[in-house]
Parts: C-alpha cells; sequence; structure tokens
C-alpha cells in the first residue's frame, strides 16, 4: 500500500478505444492481411498511457543493474523483430507472481517472481521474445479491441467505485489492457516467431522451450497483487513443448554462430533477488495483515480472501457480499477527523447515518455509517473508521448492499477494532526471503536442500521447478543451484 493518484487512466484508455477505427492492414510480423482495430500510432498512444500507471500500480524492482540487464537484452531481441521502431522498454516489476504481459506499443513487463523461476539467459530471452511476438504480432492490440468493445459498460460502472477490483476480474480493472488471456494460436505464433528473435541475436532457442517447460510446472492462483499466474493468460496448448521442437532444431541447425545459454551469468544476477511477497507493503500471515513500515497490525475475518495491492488491501468473504477494504487518505486542510471523513466522501454522495470520534486501540478515530447508492450496486451501506496513526490516516471501510449489509457489520466492526500500532520489534522480524546460489553435495535432495537451517520453508518440490528440474529429478553434486534464504 503506498500513495495513489486516481483513476484518470482508465478514462484516458476509454477515449483511445473511443477514436478506433476498424482498418485493413497487413500484420507486421505474419505479413497476413487482416482487419486491424488499432493502428500503430494508437497501439503507441495505448502503452504510452498505460505504461505509467502499471508502474504506478504493480511497483518496479528497485534494483537498476537488474532492470539495465533485462532491459538490454529486451533491446537487442527488438532490434531483430519486424519492428524494431516501436518505442520499446522493458521492465521488472515487484510482483511475486510468475508471469509477464506485454502492452500495445512495445511496452514489456517481467515480474520478479518469473525471474526467480527462470534458469539462464537463454530462458530470460525466450520469455522476452515470446512477450515481444505478442506485441509485434499485435495480439494483445487485437485482444484489446475486442475485449474493450465487449466491457465498456463494465469499465464505465467502475469508474464510479474505482478502487475496488473484485477478485477473479482484474482484467477489467486498471491493468486490464495487460493481463488479457490469448488464444491457442498466438500463444503457439508467440512461440516460434520469439523462438525466431532470440537465436537472430546469438541465444539458443531450446530456452524457450525449458522456460515453457518451467512455467508449465506451475499453476499457483493470483498473487496478493492480483497479477494472475502465466498459466491463466498464456494458455498452454498440450503439444506446444513438443510442436516447437521442430522449430527450435530448424533454428539451431540455420544459426551461423555459436548460440548462447549463459546460465551462470544469469544466477549471478538474481543472487540476491527477493523472493515471494516484498513485506515493504505488508505481509499478510494467516489472516493478520502487518505493514512493517507504517507499523500496524489487523485482523480480517477468518477465511476471507485478502488482497494486497500498492494502493489498498482489500479482503472479501468467500462468494462475495461485500468488501473491507484499507487506504491511505489525504487529510488536506481538515483538522478532526470528523472534518477528514466529510472530505473524503464528498464526492460519492454518500449520506451520513451516525457516527462519532472515538479511540481504537488508543488511536483517534472517527467511525460512522454512511449510506447512499452506488452505480452497479443499488443501495449500499458504508461503514468506515478514518485512523490516525503515525501522521497518517487510514479509511478502513466496509462496503455491501443494504441487505447483504446486515451479515458484514460485525465482520467490519472486528476488523476496524482489530487496528493496532506495530511495536520496533515485530517490525524488525518482518524480512523478506531472497535467493542465494547453492553449490549442490553428493546425496542431496530437494527435501535435504530444503530443510538446511536458515532456510525459508519453500517446498521441495517449488525448489525443483524454481530450478528448472521436475520433482521427480535429482540435483547432481555440483550442480550451482538458487535457494530461498531469510533476507536482511
Ligand atoms: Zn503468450
Amino acid at each position: 500500500m503506498t500513495e495513489r493518484t486516481g483513476m484518470s487512466w482508465r478514462v484516458a484508455a476509454l477515449a483511445v478505444v473511443a477514436a478506433v477505427a476498424v482498418a485493413c492492414a497487413t500484420n507486421p510480423a505474419t505479413g497476413q492481411r487482416e482487419f486491424s482495430l488499432m493502428s500503430e500510432a494508437q497501439e503507441v498512444a495505448l502503452g504510452k498511457e498505460s505504461d505509467p500507471q502499471i508502474r504506478r500500480e504493480m511497483g518496479v524492482v528497485d534494483d537498476p543493474a537488474l532492470q539495465q540487464y533485462v532491459d538490454g537484452i529486451g533491446h537487442r531481441l527488438a532490434a531483430s523483430t519486424e519492428r524494431p521502431d516501436l518505442p520499446w522498454s522493458f521492465a521488472v516489476v515487484d510482483a511475486p507472481a510468475v508471469n509477464a504481459f506485454a502492452v500495445p506499443g512495445g511496452f514489456v513487463y517481467l515480474t520478479r517472481g518469473i525471474l526467480a523461476h527462470l534458469n539462464s539467459e537463454a530462458e530470460l530471452a525466450g520469455v522476452l521474445g515470446h512477450e515481444i511476438a505478442h506485441v509485434t504480432a499485435r495480439h494483445s492490440a487485437a485482444q484489446y479491441s475486442k475485449q474493450t468493445a465487449g466491457s465498456l459498460g463494465l469499465l464505465l460502472g467502475q469508474i464510479f467505485v474505482p478502487e475496488l477490483r473484485p477478485f477473479g476480474q482484474v482484467a477489467e480493472a486498471g491493468l486490464g489492457v495487460a493481463f488479457l488471456k490469448f488464444g491457442r494460436d498466438d500463444e503457439l505464433q508467440a512461440d516460434d516467431l520469439g523462438a525466431g528473435y532470440a537465436t537472430a541475436q546469438g541465444w539458443d532457442p531450446r530456452g524457450v522451450a525449458s522456460m515453457l517447460e518451467t512455467l508449465g510446472r506451475l499453476d499457483d492462483g493470483p498473487d496478493r497483487k492480483g497479477v494472475p499466474n502465466w498459466l491463466s493468460t498464456h494458455p498452454m496448448p498440450a503439444d506446444r513443448v513438443a510442436r516447437l521442437d521442430a522449430r527450435v532444431s530448424s533454428l539451431r541447425a540455420q544459426a551461423t554462430r555459436e548460440l548462447a545459454v549463459n546460465r551462470a551469468a544469469y544466477l549471478q544476477r538474481v543472487d540476491g533477488l527477493m523472493f515471494g511477497e516484498n513485506p515493504r507493503e505488508g505481509v499478510l500471515r494467516g489472516n493478520t495483515f502487518l505493514h512493517p513500515d507504517m507499523r500496524f497490525r489487523l485482523e480480517f475475518p477468518q477465511g476471507w480472501q485478502v488482497q494486497n495491492t500498492p494502493q489498498q488491501v482489500v479482503a472479501q468473504p468467500q462468494g462475495g457480499g461485500g468488501y473491507v477494504f484499507l487506504q491511505l487518505v489525504q487529510p488536506g486542510q481538515a483538522r478532526s477527523l470528523q472534518d477528514v471523513a466529510a472530505a473524503d466522501l464528498g464526492q460519492t454522495g454518500l449520506q451520513f447515518v451516525e457516527g462519532s470520534e472515538t479511540r481504537v486501540n488508543g488511536l483517534p478515530a472517527f467511525v460512522g455509517t454512511f449510506r447512499g447508492q452506488m452505480q452497479n450496486m443499488g443501495d449500499v451501506v458504508l461503514r468506515a473508521a478514518w485512523i490516525r496513526h503515525n501522521n497518517q490516516v487510514f479509511r478502513l471501510a466496509g462496503l455491501a448492499g443494504t441487505n447483504a449489509y446486515r451479515q458484514l457489520q460485525q465482520a467490519v466492526d472486528g476488523t476496524v477494532q482489530s487496528f493496532q500500532p506495530l511495536s520496533a520489534g515485530e517490525a524488525e522480524r518482518i524480512r523478506p526471503s531472497v535467493l542465494e546460489l547453492y553449490t549442490a553435495k553428493a546425496g542431496d535432495t530437494w527435501e535435504s536442500i530444503a530443510a538446511v537451517p536458515g532456510q525459508k520453508l519453500v517446498p521441495a518440490a517449488r525448489l525443483a521447478i524454481i530450478n528448472g528440474f521436475s520433482p521427480q529429478e535429482r540435483p547432481q553434486a555440483g550442480d550451482r543451484l538458487k535457494v530461498v534464504i531469510e533476507g536482511r
């Protein structure tokens, strides 16, 4: 959770789409004539508008050397494509989910989660080449046009409640343009084109196949930021790797120079990379949310799903029926917390029902109930607490339709009452996990490596997958491997 600046992007994106005209054009990567809903200028405009929003919402990994390394390889690959002149940019975003995605116009993003699962520069070039291909072959532009045409109403509805991002509906939220789902044909084409781009720049195209194998072994849900995993945005046709074999063989046969894998060099680059949640944005331990930088903790009700993004934390009971969400509020000129609350809700049209200044675990607060109407939700009740802590004001609110609210009220009040400061000692104990390199010894198994003291509890099978093995394969003595340890 960090501060945020609002919803202008989604409105802007709609304007771009509204200006889109249908035209027939030649696909630059495939050479085929096709209906194009977006001109190249429109693709670039959409990318340039989305990029700052994606960087802000997801956060960018604070490691200039790593960013430069990925950007450098991305630019080398892009130079050999059919569209070298797009304003290409490549960034590592601060998400633990394992995924990569591209936005029309040449904006490509890798999560730090996917970097942790790659094992060579050839695999990195494979992922980048694949995403570059979704751009050069206009897959995302075509998908975006199709999808947006069908969901304009939904987007408009959500502008009214901009901070709510229902679970499982990431595609309708601000990052929708990044998380489009591609079809089988698009995926196969991106594999082929990507392998070609990688080979043209001197990387072994077998990296595309091995990275697909690793990603195919993972089937996690979205991470707490709502970033989906690779398989949910890049469907994996059953014969995909086998089919790629022929293409890889012919590319290797035609190569005029020795092709690079660069495993050791890649592993050096990811040594020390954060793994899993970034505790600076808050961590969940069971249903307890702890924020070491902002120094607070709170308890969401048992069994609720909790989603933590840089802008907010949202919790929802299984099966829906409302939300509880936590955000930072800009207090502006308002002095009392009641004034802060009034200013905060000023634009929503919600009417004050009852409420008063109070204290929550010793912290000054204003807790109140409000009623009103919201588009797509009808009559709603909002119960919210504005809590002042560490020179900041937090709004912790529950929102539901009038009928569902009765069930929600107790959960909202319980969550509000659980908000309390975090001690320095507790904050200090919340540390990130990081990757470290390890050389396998004779007799090592994934279980024995995972059980070494000082390591974070990453299941043995996951350790195998991170290192590009299937859990049934065994590491060999002398193998350089990635392990996960507690960082500082
Ligand atoms: Zn793909």
